[in-house]
């Protein structure tokens, strides 16, 4: 496993454990849960208790190095990199399986809002389906 990240946050002390996690949060294709990260980082034999990881998170979200990802429907907190980029996620209905969105699709839109001087500065979109696997299964003939 890679431990290098591009730029290290500023203001953030540096420890091993807290480098394992933010390079998991790094790797990954779709935000987790600190359960994810707890198995992540005994995956790459950099065991770390479940507690220390709440405890990085607590850290990280407040330093903002860290975000709670908005997944619509899902009943766990799911984190990700605080990218300054913001991304959408499809969720499949059947299993639960966060799907990340590629693109924007309020990039170019601009909303008919009542008040003139409302200053809009983040969205919410609530994406879901079936996963290609769910939707196979789904009893189509
Ligand atoms: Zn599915
Ligand atoms: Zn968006």
């Amino acid at each position: 496993m890679k431990t290098k990240m591009r730029d290290w946050p500023a203001g953030v002390k540096k420890t091993r454990q807290r480098q394992t996690v933010l390079t998991l949060l790094e790797q990954a294709e779709a935000p987790l849960s600190a359960a994810d990260l707890f198995a992540g980082a005994a995956a790459a034999g950099r065991e770390i208790s479940l507690s220390t990881i709440y405890r990085i998170l607590e850290y990280m979200e407040k330093k903002g190095v860290v975000t709670k990802a908005e997944v619509a429907g899902s009943e766990r907190v799911l984190y990700e990199l605080n990218s300054f980029r913001h991304k959408h996620y499809a969720v499949c209905v059947i299993c639960r399986r966060i799907i990340s969105v590629d693109n924007c699709p309020m990039e170019n839109f601009i909303p008919n809002i009542a008040e003139t001087d409302f200053r809009v500065t983040g969205h919410n979109i609530e994406i879901y389906g079936y996963c290609r696997d769910c939707d196979g299964s789904r009893g189509r003939g």
